[in-house]
Order: structure tokens, then sequence, then C-alpha cells
């Protein structure tokens, strides 16, 4: 017997993970390696004949069923990557005239895809996150959020803002990527749509790229024909991967979550660190609402040297934190916003934001917290 949807009610989050789905035949589940499935007369996947895998596959399925649960959504949807989700999400709810409303905060290939829907007549305002509960009007058709925003790390009063949402009749569209649903579930305060890049924490070994979207049956339902038209289905191997990741998240969350809150303290006592972000920091503004709302505080954390070049003679002093994008993997990573992920966008808009040339942000990995220290004391007594 399949495990029914409220096994999350009664399971905890890992063992949830581990077994929501099971087929009573698998203890690992098979990866269905195939394009193509017998039709008529085969499987069925929520009501519909399986028959090709752009369209499903019992093992990206698999993950939908975990990922589901885990969000506390009523179904969810996996894609080839977080932006596929994205894109799909943004190309089924919105027409021509419709508005979103989007923080600027938002990672940067998502505020450039927002950006580039005025060329389909759909009206974009990209706002600070501190005045996106003020931008919402009868007019708006969804507003687009993070739960923990990049690089500076910033936190919603989230039930206000989705009570917002709900009064002006707007969807609530919330990136989860840097909180996972270990430490946030956005469905359970009043969201409307989840999504995740599940090339970080839900992978989280830095060797696959997926992502997901979770919300109610109804919308997943309008979302499934989008995603099969536009093609931006997972792979049944990317899939498996991500099970795989899942099984160990929280354990993950969990260590990140503690190793970054010790490397925050370790940098705001540094002198040669001008400043600290990390909403696990007493000393940051959104501590108090962060505490609030969300179990932990994540694994990113930034902060800022003098200027760019003592910045960049810290990333090449370092040895076993490598200089690479993304996050949520076992690796500690660093990169410098201004010449990476905000490289396109203008020096007065990355002020207004918090991005300064000296601004370094450290995804936490999986390695011992002391040895990461260590690493970063050399990079900063290279100053
Ligand atoms: N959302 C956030 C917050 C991200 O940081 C990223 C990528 O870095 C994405 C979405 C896009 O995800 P992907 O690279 O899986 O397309």
């Amino acid at each position: 017997m399949p495990r029914s949807a409220d096994v999350k009610d009664k399971l905890g989050f890992s063992s949830t993970s581990i077994h929501e789905g099971d087929e009573p035949e698998n203890i690992i589940a098979p990866i269905y390696q195939s394009s193509i499935f017998k039709h008529p007369f085969g499987s069925t996947i929520r009501g519909r004949e399986l028959r090709y895998s752009r369209e499903d596959n019992p093992t990206v399925y698999l993950l939908e069923k975990k990922v589901n649960a885990l969000e506390a959504g009523e179904d969810c949807l996996a894609f080839s990557s977080g932006m596929a989700a994205i894109s799909t999400f943004v190309f089924a709810s919105l027409s021509k005239g419709d508005e979103i409303v989007a923080s600027r905060d938002v990672y940067g290939a998502t505020l450039v895809l927002l950006r580039s829907l005025e060329k389909f007549g759909v009206k974009v305002r990209t706002v600070l996150n501190d005045q996106l509960i003020n931008c919402v009007t009868k007019d708006t058709k969804a507003v687009f959020m993070e739960s923990i925003t990049n690089p500076t790390l910033k936190v919603l009063d989230f039930k206000e803002v989705f009570r917002v949402c709900k009064e002006n009749g707007a969807a609530a569209v919330v990136d989860n990527t840097f909180a996972s649903p270990v430490n946030f579930r956005p469905l359970e305060s009043g969201a409307d749509y989840v999504i995740e890049s599940a090339t970080k924490y839900f992978g989280g070994h830095n060797d696959v790229i997926g992502g997901t979207l979770s919300g109610s049956k109804k919308l997943m339902n309008e979302l499934w024909e989008w995603r099969r038209n536009l093609g931006g289905s997972l792979d049944p191997f990317a899939a498996f991967l991500i099970i795989r990741g899942l099984k160990t998240l929280k354990l993950r969350v969990d260590y990140h979550n503690k190793s970054a809150q010790e490397i925050a303290e370790y940098l705001e006592s540094n002198p040669k660190v001008k400043g600290v972000f990390y909403p696990g920091l007493k000393s940051s503004p959104y501590n108090c609402i962060a505490s609030k709302i969300m179990c932990g505080f994540g694994g990113v954390v930034s902060f800022e040297v003098e200027d760019g070049e003592k910045a960049f003679k810290c990333l090449s002093s370092l040895n076993l934190i490598k200089t690479a994008p993304s996050l949520g993997g076992t690796e500690t990573l660093m990169t410098h916003p201004v010449s990476s992920s905000h490289k396109g966008i203008s020096p007065a808009e990355r002020k207004e934001l918090g991005i300064g040339d000296g601004l370094l942000r450290l995804s936490v990995g999986l390695e011992e917290t002391e040895d990461i220290i260590r690493d970063l004391e050399d990079g900063l007594k290279s100053l």
C-alpha cells in the first residue's frame, strides 16, 4: 500500500522524507529511465495515463510526493531547474495586463525573467523587500518574494504579507530555497505557492540541477499542462539524486544552521569584518521576526570587508573554501556578489539593496565548523 498523504502528520520530517511514497516491494525505489510507457492499458499518475516522461515519470512522481508532504501542500510538480519552476509559474499564471509585484532582492535571474515579462504586456513592479507589503493592491495578481533573500539575508513578516495578499486577491509566491522546508513552510503560513531550487539544499551535494513548485491541487493541475508544453520537466536520474538528497535534508540543514550560526558569531568578533548579515545574529534587524516564524536561519552567511580589493584578497587566500556560485551543498563556497550574481545590476541599485563592493557570501558546507573558521581566519589575516 502506498503511504497516504496524512503520514506527514504522524511521522517526523526525516521519516517522511525517507518513507513518503514508498511502494511495498521497494526499500530503494528504482529509476524509471524511460521516456515512454505502454498505453493505453498501462498505469496512471494523478488520474492521467502514464505515456511519456515529459508529462510524468514514476521516479519524478515519487520525488513530487515526498516534496509535497514536506512542504505541507496538496500537490507538487518537479522541474528541470529552479528557473524552470519559476518560468513555468509566470507563463501559466500571468496574462497581458496583469500586475506582478516582486521584491528586488530576489535571485538575479528571477529578477531579469520577471522584468522581461513587460514585453508580453505584464505590469512588473519591482520594489525594495521591506516595501513589498505596501505595494500590493486590488490590481495585483501575484506577489513574488524569497523567504531569506540573497545575499543580504532579509526576512519579512510573512504572515502579514500573506494576509495582505489574500485581502487583495493576489497570489503569494515564495521562493523558499534559502530556508528549505526544514526551517520554514510558507504554505502553512498562508502562501499560495512555494518554489525551491532543488539544486541547493534538496539535492545537497552540488551534483544535480532541479526545481519544485508546490501548492493547491487546482493550481498544480493548471501548471501541469504548462510544464508539459514548455518542456521544463525533470529527468528521472536527477529526480533519483534529489530523492536521495531529501532523505538527509533535515540532518544536513540542522548542521548547516548550527555551523552558520557559529561562523556568523565568529565573523562578528573579527575586527577585519565591517558587518555580518545573518538572521540568527541578535544584531540582525531580522532576528526578531525570523525567530518567530522560522525553526532555523539557514546555511548562508554574508559579511563585508573594507572594499572590493580586500574582498578579492580574502577570496584568493582561502584553501578549504572554494570560490563558486550556488549554495546548500556539502562543500563550503564563497562568492563576491558584485562581480558574480549582481554584476548585471547598476551600482545605484546595488547600493539600494545593501550590496557593497566589499560584500562576500558564504554558503556554509558540512565540513567541521572549526576547519571553516580556520580558513576564514587565514583569509582575513591576509587583509
Ligand atoms: N532561487 C534562488 C534563491 C536561487 O539562489 C537560485 C539559483 O541560485 C534559483 C532560484 C534558480 O535555481 P536553479 O539554478 O536551480 O535554476
